[in-house]
């Protein structure tokens, strides 16, 4: 048997990050931040010149495609050729093409590979879109973090970030492969009108109560 997952789903800026990273510091588990991964592909699609609506040729990419899925101390990092990736990941190109390239099925059975690995030998808390629904179909612990779409505009502004948070959403929601959705197992957490500290306290005291 695996060590426990934390599953954290959930729309664009909806807090998820945040709480996630938050829940794993608590708990001592490693954090996995699941949209970098995709938005490292995206990026390297990109950079590679490659069209994303081009799948034929994304697919062609995955193969020999030079990203390391690692951690640094207790966070999962993206690497490419050596170097670790940040600024690049939310960058407005990736932003804008990372729905199109996620929605390739190849890309999705690559990273959910990688994803598992995490956690065959320790704990960890992972956020993405499809945890609770596709990676980690058996954790009896899933989250589903959301918050108003105002809410999240505003968040997402507030780090002076470019996104249309709305449009990613309705492409993560509309795809036929793992689409953005609410596990019929997981907790409802609406962050509107609630403090960072609040949602981690109550999710931590639920896997508490049931670890
Ligand atoms: O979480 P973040 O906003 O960084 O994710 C970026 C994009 O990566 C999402 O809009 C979605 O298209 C994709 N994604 C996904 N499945 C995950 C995590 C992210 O499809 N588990």
């Amino acid at each position: 048997m695996n060590p426990p997952a934390i599953a954290i789903d959930g729309p664009a800026a909806s807090g998820k990050s945040t709480v996630a990273k938050l829940i794993a510091k608590e708990l001592g588990y490693t954090f996995i931040n699941t949209g970098a991964m995709y938005r490292a592909v995206t990026w390297y699609t990109l950079k590679q010149g490659v069209n994303p609506a081009d799948t034929a040729a994304v697919v062609a990419l995955l193969p020999g495609i030079p990203l390391a899925f690692g951690k640094d101390g207790a966070v999962s990092t993206v690497m490419c050729e050596g170097r670790v990736l940040t600024d690049e990941l939310t960058e407005t190109a990736t932003n804008e093409n990372v729905s199109a390239i996620a929605a390739i099925p190849e890309v999705r059975a690559l990273l959910v590979e990688k994803q598992r690995e995490y956690n065959l030998a320790e704990p960890v808390v992972m956020e993405g879109r499809d945890i609770g629904t596709v990676v980690f179909p058996n954790t009896p612990f899933k989250y589903f973090v959301t918050a108003s779409e105002e809410v999240r505009a505003a968040r997402r502004a507030a780090q002076g970030l470019t996104d249309s948070i709305a449009e990613r959403d309705r492409k993560d929601s509309a795809r036929a492969c793992a689409p953005l959705t609410q596990a019929e197992d997981a907790q409802l957490v609406d962050t509107s009108d609630l403090s960072i500290e609040q949602v981690v306290a109550h999710i931590v005291a639920d896997i508490r109560s049931r670890i």
